[in-house]
């Protein structure tokens, strides 16, 4: 500050102060300046102004100025120029003198001030907070520069009210309550929240935090503090909370817990649900594989490894389900859901849920309990058997193991259903059941397949052959023999079928079609036995196949011809009848025998249609013989047990009898032995008995060469007996068949039966016959079968020759 005065209002010089002097930086004759030199310093601007006002001054107007000079190097300072007047006693202005004041720095003060005054605004109004003031009251005061922005505070600000004496929620009560307690103990507080309900009644939440303001001398002034709407966020977070519970609850009902494994931590973490689902304490159990594995069941815990490292490099999603168990011991089933957690485009983990399914797979096995097990037995049913045996191909497949499918079918089980009924059949398989399962222990997979057939899929495991051969024989010893049940004894055996996985099985279709052929092959060798499946079975069975096919065929075409091979009465010479034997010539082989391609037409059950055929077709030629005049000679059919047993049989020969008018007791039917397995005796003598009485005769064929058991010939009604070839082979020549030939010879005269031998092929044989008084004689040594045309032609024949060796005969004789 420095001080100037001018003593006339014309001079041009005026005197400064050193400090003046200093502040100008302009160098004065002791004290004495002229004005316009002082002036310069001044901008251009202010230079009139302060002029105009010096020349008022000395008019007796005192002034004071604020401006701005320019020092020599140029920087700005802000000063206050002040003049006044000094007036004589005449009033006249006497003198003008005035101070210069630097206020640089109080201007820039100013300046700054207004600068963060303005930035605070600034700050204030564009953030979605506000400022707020209380006074020592509480009341709230206007916050005029952050208002703007919030209709709701302003209200509440005009209103000067403590905010406890605003409109809130009532659910606020406790925490207002609070509230007020502390700003009246003038405490700061931190994020309060409450709800303002507007008029209309909207809902305003607001979080607030103040701060007690005192004065120097320590008296409460107020409070000041930021307030934010929240009402935004309060609904979202409201939402959130809600849809977290729903989750929550959803996870608690569907039992679900939820874990995550980050690479980067390398620890899995579990949400509280899966602690729950398992069991077991958060604070006490960490979740490290380590201490997890111990609860997995065999194999589980790998497997649930492979599919997360799976997830992990895949980035797929999977699914599983899983064994566990629950750290109080019970096991549970698990679905378990993984998926990768990705961010920017990389993977840092993984995410799953867990779901404990284990009540909904309880349920489900014990529909597949229902599904897939036999109601009698308990055993597994075919349908199990089926996937049973799928899986056990595919690790057969996948892991190298090996493995035996072993069919075992019980011989002369329909005997037992038939003649102690169904009660005791149904007992027999329990029975059979037992034994399967106390014979083999629990590992092996047992299954009824229906009826009298069962499966056992065996997981060899090194076992060899032998073993394996072994087994099977150990079950058909121990299913072989008398059997209690309550209806009575009855007397079983069982015959099995094997294929070895995978060898003897890709698929199992073909697994069962071999060791169902090893089945039928054991059956064909004479039951009561087992056998290995060889690849050569399977050709013959399709060869089988092809023939049936073919043979199907032949039936509709007509390729099929009866042929005729006369019967020949040894005491008359004469022909007494012709039997009809059955002649294919297939497309591609030639001529096949019956001896093959009849069995295939049994075991298709072609030969229903086959026999019928055969019937009708010699019943009509007999009919054509009788008709043209020939003595009437019998017509002998072969007649297979699939004929007898499916479909009604007696109604179908009465009515071939009835269509050709071929006399019944002209035809004879002839029944094998086979005829009686699987039936009972009451059965077999009812049918037969019937079929009699339709005045047709019956043949036991091929007697001798099965189990022939002689009890029968004593309570059927047979009226023949064929001797088989084998017998009739080689009688010249051997006393001991020649011995047997006639003791059944004799047997069967004195049960009142005509013997047949079939197949002498020499006259030596016919000789030995004659002397054993056997009754009729069918062989080459006569006639092989014939066409039809020709068989009278050939029965003249042989007749004429038997006359001529008669008479020789009795030539002999008669020397
Ligand atoms: P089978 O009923 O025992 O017929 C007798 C078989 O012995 C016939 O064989 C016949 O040709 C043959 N034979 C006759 N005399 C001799 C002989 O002196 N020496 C030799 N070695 N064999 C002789 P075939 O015609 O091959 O028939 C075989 C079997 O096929 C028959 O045996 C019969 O069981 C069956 N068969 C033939 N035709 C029919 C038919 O129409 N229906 C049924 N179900 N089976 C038939
Ligand atoms: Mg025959
Ligand atoms: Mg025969």
């Amino acid at each position: 500050m420095g001080y100037w005065e001018a003593d006339s209002a014309d001079a041009t010089d005026f005197w400064i102060s050193p400090e003046l002097a200093a502040f100008y930086e302009l160098e004065t004759d002791d004290g004495f300046i002229a004005i316009a030199k002082v002036r310069e310093r001044y901008l251009s601007e202010s230079r009139k102004i302060l002029e105009a006002h010096y020349a008022a001054c000395w008019a007796g107007q005192p002034y004071a100025v604020q401006t701005k000079l320019r020092k020599p190097d140029g920087t700005l300072l802000d000063c206050v120029v002040h003049g006044e007047p000094e007036f004589d006693v005449h009033g006249e202005v006497r003198r003008v003198s005035g101070i210069v004041r630097d206020i640089t720095q109080e201007t820039s003060a100013l300046r700054r001030l207004a600068d963060s005054e303005q930035r605070l605004a600034d700050f204030v109004s564009t953030a979605s907070d506000w400022c707020w003031e209380s006074d020592a009251d509480h009341r709230l005061l206007p916050y005029p520069k952050s208002l703007a922005g919030n209709a709701a505070f302003q209200t509440v600000a005009a209103g000067r009210k403590a905010r406890w004496e605003l409109a809130y929620a009532p659910e606020d009560e406790a925490a207002m309550a609070r509230h007020r307690a502390d700003m009246e103990a003038h405490r700061p507080f931190r994020d309060f929240t409450y709800t303002l309900i507007g008029e209309d009644g909207s809902r305003v939440s607001i979080c607030t935090s103040g701060k007690p303001i005192f004065a120097e001398d320590g008296c409460f002034l107020g409070y000041r503090g930021t307030s934010s709407d929240i009402t935004q966020l309060e609904a979202a977070r409201a939402l959130l909370d809600q849809r977290t519970r729903a989750l929550e609850e959803a996870h608690r009902l569907g039992k679900i817990g939820t874990w995550s494994y980050r690479l980067d931590r390398g620890r899995a973490v579990w949400a509280t649900e899966l602690y729950q689902l398992l069991g077991f304490e958060p604070d006490r159990f960490e979740p490290t594989y380590q201490n997890i594995r111990p609860y997995f069941l065999d194999g589980e815990a790998d497997r649930f490894r492979d599919m997360q490292n799976r997830v992990l490099r895949t980035c797929r999603t999977e699914a599983t389900d899983l064994r566990m168990r629950h750290a109080d011991g019970t096991v549970r089933d698990l679905a378990v859901i993984c998926k990768a957690e990705i961010a920017h485009d990389k993977v840092i983990g993984i995410i799953g849920t867990v779901q404990d399914v284990t009540e909904r797979k309880e349920a489900e096995r014990q529909l597949e309990q229902l599904a897939y097990s036999d109601p009698l037995t308990g055993l597994a049913n075919r349908a199990l058997f089926k996937r049973q045996l799928a899986s056990m191909i595919e690790s057969c497949a996948r892991d190298g193991q090996s493995g035996a499918l072993l069919l075992i079918d019980l011989d002369r089980f329909k005997e037992v259903n038939d003649s102690l009924g169904h009660a005791a059949g149904d007992e027999l398989l329990i029975h059979v059941a037992a034994v399967l399962r106390q014979e083999l222990g629990p590992s092996p997979f047992i299954a009824r397949l229906g009826g009298d057939e069962f499966a056992v899929l065996a997981e060899e495991r090194g076992m060899s052959h032998v073993a394996l051969a072994g087994l099977a024989d150990r079950l058909i010893a121990r299913l072989s023999g008398p059997v209690n049940l309550a209806e009575g004894e009855a007397f079983v055996g069982a015959t099995i079928g094997i294929a070895r996985l995978p060898e003897h099985g890709a698929t199992t279709e073909s697994a069962v079609r071999n060791a169902d052929l090893a089945l039928y092959m054991a059956k064909e060798a004479g039951r009561g036995r087992a056998q290995l499946f060889d690849p050569v079975y399977a050709q013959a069975a399709d060869q089988r196949l092809d023939l049936g096919r073919h043979l199907r065929h032949a039936v509709e075409t007509g390729a099929l011809k009866a042929h005729y091979q006369p019967q020949v009465d040894l005491r008359s010479g004469r022909v007494t009848g012709f039997e009809a034997l059955l002649r294919w010539t297939h497309p591609e082989r030639g001529p096949i025998s019956p001896a093959e391609f009849i069995p295939i037409a049994e075991s298709s059950g072609l030969i229903v249609d086959l026999g019928l055929w055969v019937l009708r077709e010699a019943c009509r030629q007999g009919r054509a013989w009788l008709d043209a005049g020939l003595p009437a000679r019998s017509v002998s059919v072969n007649v297979s047990p699939a004929q007898i047993w499916n479909g009604d049989f007696e109604t179908a020969v009465s009515a071939v009898l009835a269509e050709t008018g071929f006399p019944a007791h002209l035809l004879c039917l002839e029944l094998t032995e086979s005829l009686f397995v699987d039936h009972t005796e009451q059965r077999i003598s009812r049918t037969l008995t019937s079929l009699s009485g339709l005045g047709v005769r019956l043949a036991l064929d091929d007697f001798g060469s099965g189990y022939s058991s002689l009890g029968y010939l004593t309570r059927l009604p047979f009226d023949l007996l064929k001797v088989d070839r084998a017998f009739v082979d080689g009688v010249s020549s051997a006393p001991e068949k020649r011995k047997l030939l006639g003791g059944i010879i004799a047997l069967s005269h004195g049960l009142g039966m005509t013997v047949v031998a079939e197949g002498a092929e020499l006259q030596a044989e016919v000789d030995v016959l004659r002397s054993l008084k056997c009754d009729l004689v069918q062989g080459f040594v006569f006639s092989p079968p014939i066409v039809s045309e020709q068989a009278p032609l050939v029965a003249i024949g042989i007749e004429h020759e038997a006359g001529r060796s008669q008479q020789r005969r009795n030539r002999v004789l008669a020397q």
